[in-house]
Order: structure tokens, then sequence, then C-alpha cells
């Protein structure tokens, strides 16, 4: 019988698979994974399996370069992080093997996996799948490196911390999968960290909507540009844990009519690495906006809110967030370009401050739900110093250090650890 979970599968399906660094953290582990994929396998499945390094072991690498250097050269920082991967695939096909399956480990260079030439932060421009399904239609079971590519001139490329998930997903798309399976040490998508929060449900469903705001929002389950690549292709997508036997993990959903379970708001994502900036008294005057940001983002340091205040006296005060990481350079860029070119009064700034974020495709039908967030933190005595929206999301900073309750309180003011009524 077919191993669960291939719901909807009756017959040969093509399968993707995604085991994350814990998944794969020691040989016991990965001996575990080469069971589930030969169950998938032997059940008359393809199988492409792709793998993360062994847990930490990016960091462990990472840190071996900067010992030799306090700003590595990103071409060889890559040669470097890339290995972790190369391990596991070996290891897993090895493991394969000792059952009696036929696998056969490939490198991101080896199935050609073209990237452009952004060092640590490659992006995928296509992948030559040929390879692998003339593997695959041996009866092969593919074992391919996550994390990693190779661009037009032989360059080993990665894409970014968690980019397994997105290497998944991309050659989920380029076979035209049946499903894209990440597995985990989680066994779904949740309403919120159930460290924070123990009565956090997991979710059976998610639209790709919800999943993008979440994944942008700080939640760590998947890597944001995998949800946007799973988007852009419509590959059906599941989370699931690899040290469960059976359950269904969460699947992400396209349109919003099949989603089962209705909830106003469906997960609550936070953030601390965040970081705010002020500039008090900006003369309020056209250009002044690109005038601070321009530099900011010429330094290639992504900014997320933004909120301007109206003047009084002919200035008025500009502030935004950016990631902890970028404060420091944030800071310098802006204190440099305040004293060139625009003339404020002051620049300040806060790097212990926390975003946390309600999501739901049910704002879109409800009101009253900003004024529910903001009273909820209100009667916690928690100042809120900034607000974003979207359609599906409302984001508020507040201190760090009150994080955590506030994440609490809207996890029970919006009713996240019952069941949702079915509709
Ligand atoms: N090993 C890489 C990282 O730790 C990629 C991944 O695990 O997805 O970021
Ligand atoms: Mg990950």
């Amino acid at each position: 019988m077919a191993a669960f979970p291939r719901p909807e599968f009756t017959q040969m399906a093509l399968i993707v698979q995604k085991y994350g660094g814990t998944s794969v953290g020691t040989t016991e582990r990965i001996r575990n994974v080469a069971g589930r994929v030969a169950r998938f396998h032997a059940a008359g499945d393809q199988v492409v399996v792709v793998v993360s390094a062994m847990s930490g072991e990016t960091n462990r690498l990472i840190g071996l370069a900067r010992e030799l250097s306090a700003d590595p050269e990103p071409r060889e920082l890559d040669v470097i992080a890339s290995t972790g991967e190369q391990v596991t695939i070996g290891l897993l096909a090895i493991a394969l093997k000792e059952l009696g399956c036929p696998a056969r480990s490939f490198t991101g260079a080896q199935v050609r996996i073209l990237t452009d030439t952004a060092f640590t932060k490659a992006r995928i421009v296509s992948i030559d799948e040929e390879t692998i399904r003339a593997e695959l239609d041996k009866g092969t079971i593919v074992v391919v490196a996550g994390f990693q590519g190779v661009d037009a001139e032989g360059n080993i490329t990665t894409l970014g911390r968690g980019g397994s998930d997105t290497s998944a997903v991309a050659l989920a798309a380029a076979l035209g999968a049946d499903e894209c399976q990440i597995y985990t040490d989680v066994d779904g998508v949740y309403t919120t960290d159930p460290r924070i929060v123990p009565e956090a449900r997991r979710l059976s469903t998610i639209t790709f909507e919800e999943m993008l705001e979440m994944a942008s929002l700080g939640s760590k389950v998947l890597q944001i540009r995998s949800v946007e690549f799973a988007g852009k292709y419509k590959v059906k997508l599941r989370v699931l844990s690899s040290f469960e036997e059976r359950g269904e993990g969460t699947l992400i959903t396209y349109e919003e009519d099949t989603r089962m379970e209705q909830a106003i708001i469906s997960g609550i994502a936070f953030s601390r690495d965040e970081a705010k900036l002020t500039v008090i008294g900006v003369p309020d005057r056209p250009g002044i906006a690109y005038q601070i940001l321009g530099p900011i983002s010429d330094a290639n340091i992504g900014v997320d809110m933004i909120i301007q205040n109206i003047g009084h006296d002919a200035t008025t005060d500009f502030s935004f967030t950016v990631n902890r990481n970028d404060y420091a350079a944030a800071m310098a860029i802006l204190r440099e370009q305040v004293k060139e070119h625009i003339g404020a009064r002051e620049v300040t700034g806060d790097n212990r401050i926390a975003k946390v974020s309600i999501v739901g495709v049910g704002m879109l039908s409800h009101v009253g739900i900003a004024s529910r967030m903001f009273r909820t933190l209100a009667e916690e005595g928690i100042n809120i110093q900034m607000i974003s929206t979207s359609e599906i999301k409302i984001s508020v900073v507040i201190d760090e250090k009150y994080l955590e309750l506030a994440v609490r309180v809207l996890h029970r003011a919006f009713e996240l650890d019952q069941p949702p009524q079915a509709v």
C-alpha cells in the first residue's frame, strides 16, 4: 500500500519531496528519510528528493569562512556553503541503495539548475529537467542537492538561506510534479509559533496569498521565494512532518473557495529582526522620501514599513524599518545623507522593536478586524509604534519586550485556538 500522504493519487504520481536540515540531521534520520522515500517508490511513484545540509552545517561552514575574513567574497562563500548539501545527497543515495532502491545523487550543477550570478542569493533561471526525467523513467530515485545552482559561467551559486525549499518547488514546477512535499520538523503550518502559544493549531489548508504574507512577515516554515515560485507556477505544495508516519500536513491552496474552513484570521506572524530609523524635522518638500530611501536601496537594504507624519511647521518626521542586520549600515548612510543633502534636525533609531501581524483572507469580507487588534493590544498596555496594512494583513511595530504577550493575546482575541466553524 502506498505510504500516506498521497491523497488523490490513485495511480503513479511524480512527487518532489524536500527534507530540511533537522530531518537529515543524523545518519539515523537519513535512514528514516530513505525509508519513507522507499515506500513511495515501492507504491510506483516517481520520486525526486531534494535535501538540505545536515542541521547546523551551513552555519558551521559560513562560520569557517568568517574566521578567515570579516567580509568573505560571496563567490567563495557559495563554494563553501554548497558543500553541506553535497554531503547529504550522497548519504541519502547510499541509504536508499542499502534499502535496495535504485538511487542517484545530483548536485545543482549536474542537473543544471541554472541561476543568475547573484552569489549567496541567486535566482533560478532554468532547469534542465531532461536529465532527471531520463533517470526517473529508468525507475531511479533522483536525489538533488537543494540550495545550490550554477551560473552560465559554471560558478557555483546558492539561493539564499532556506533556499532548498525553492529548489524543490522549482523542480516540481519544471517537472510538472503532482505534488511538492516539504518535510520539516513541524507537522504543518500553524496559526502561530507553538513555542509561544501552546494552543496554536495546525491549519489543514492555507491560501497561497496567506502563506506568502506569513512567510514575508517572519513565519519560518517556508522560504518566501519558494512560496512566490509556487504561486507563479501553481505548484501543489504541502508542508508535513518527517517525524510522523501519518498526517496530511498543511496544503497550500490557490482558490479561496476551496477552503474547507473559514476563519477571519488564519494566523499570526511575527519578526524580531526589526529596526526602526527616524529622521526628525525633515523639510516637507517633494523628493524628500526619495532622497532618504534612494541611498538605502542603492546599498541593497530592504525597507519594510514607512511612515511619514503630516508636518506642522514646514517640516515632517519620516520613519522606516529595516532588517536588524542592516541597522548599523542604514544608520550610517542616513546620517551622511541628512548631513550632506537633506538638512533634517536629527536622526534617531531603535533596534529593540518587533513586528506582529495578523493574516487572513477573511479580512476581505469582515469589518472591525483592525479595531479588535488595536483594542486587544491597548488592553494590555502595549503601545503601537507603527501600523501597516494590506488587503489580508495588519502589521504593527511594538517594543520587542511585549512581543510574546502580544502574540498570545491576539491569538486568543481572534479565537485561533478554536477550530474554525465549517461553512
Ligand atoms: N542549508 C541551507 C540553509 O541552511 C539551505 C536550506 O536548508 O534550505 O540555509
Ligand atoms: Mg528551511
